[in-house]
């Protein structure tokens, strides 16, 4: 991804591609001191933009560090970036992290930095989102959240979801479902979980992930459809007698799952509503 035409935003400044480094010193490289977003523009505008830069000042805060950008400079720097590469739809990644200033766990010393990049990313599952998801069971579970901060998209917690996915690949599946660290379901890599049964959408209260902003936003979809939700633990047990299930995240949007390990599922209409109310909805067309 380093070796392209285009500009990134570094430190307030947008910087040919090639050009957008940082010293191998980089704190964040080494102790993970790293925390980043990601989301898509539609037809030019970013979808809950103010969000996401929220959460990633958030994301920051909980891991100690304060950015020295308001939450509207980088809801500007995002457009900015997108605007200096003309795009209109792509996928936006804004990451912030400490710097290379200091060395060693302690890091008081370090600066907070941030960097922009944007670039067309078109289906996140690619031709496989159409006919459903095959998920295996990842051999590594959500940590409770009093072994790390799980309310923050920090790269440290991305460790077990890229050696999850990777593992489920290796395998010829997709993606990799996640149980958390009592057994309970909780997501997949990058992308929560909905699971339908008798008209009910049911999903996993957000106790140790990331409660998405897209599923919040499904949430929303499916109550304005007058269909109930319930947020509560699921046990794997219960995954057989689910008749839909689906994934959803701001790169991977609503994406029908097939295939979870042992048990399957079909594409029914309730996931196809779904997935097509979010696609209005990020692009303003829902009445
Ligand atoms: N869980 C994980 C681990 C993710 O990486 C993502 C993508 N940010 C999500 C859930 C979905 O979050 P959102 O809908 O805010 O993109």
């Amino acid at each position: 991804y380093d070796d392209r035409d285009g500009f990134i935003w570094l430190d307030g400044k947008l910087v040919p591609w090639r050009e957008a480094n940082v010293h191998i010193l980089t704190h964040a490289l080494h102790y993970a001191s790293s925390v980043f977003e990601g989301q898509r523009a539609y037809g030019g505008e970013i979808f809950a933009l103010d969000q996401h830069s929220r959460r990633l000042v958030k994301s920051a805060e909980i891991l100690g560090f304060e950015l020295p950008w308001s939450v509207e400079e980088i809801n500007q720097a995002c457009r900015d970036t997108l605007a200096a590469n003309n795009l209109s739809d792509a996928y936006v990644r804004p990451v912030a992290w400490r710097g290379s200033e200091q060395m060693g766990v302690s890091a008081q010393r370090t600066r907070p930095h941030m960097a922009i990049a944007a670039w067309d990313w078109g289906a996140y599952f690619g031709a496989a989102a159409e006919k459903g998801l095959r998920l295996d069971i990842a051999p590594w579970r959500r940590p409770a959240p009093y072994t790390a901060p799980v309310q923050a998209k920090a790269a440290g917690l991305y460790m077990i979801a890229t050696m999850s996915k990777h593992a489920a690949e290796a395998r010829g599946y997709n993606d990799a479902l996640m149980f958390d660290w009592r057994g309970q379901v909780a997501e997949a890599t990058g992308a929560n979980a909905f699971f339908v049964k008798d008209g009910v959408l049911h999903t996993p209260t957000p106790d140790c992930f990331l409660d998405g902003i897209t599923r919040r936003t499904v949430i929303g979809l499916a109550k304005r459809r007058g269909i109930e939700v319930i947020e509560r633990a699921i046990w794997p047990e219960e995954l057989e007698s689910f008749e839909q299930f689906f994934v959803t995240g701001s790169a991977a949007e609503v994406t029908p799952v097939r295939e979870a390990g042992p048990w399957s599922f079909e594409i029914g209409d309730l996931t196809r509503q779904l997935q097509k109310d979010y696609a209005d909805h990020v692009r303003g067309r829902l009445a």
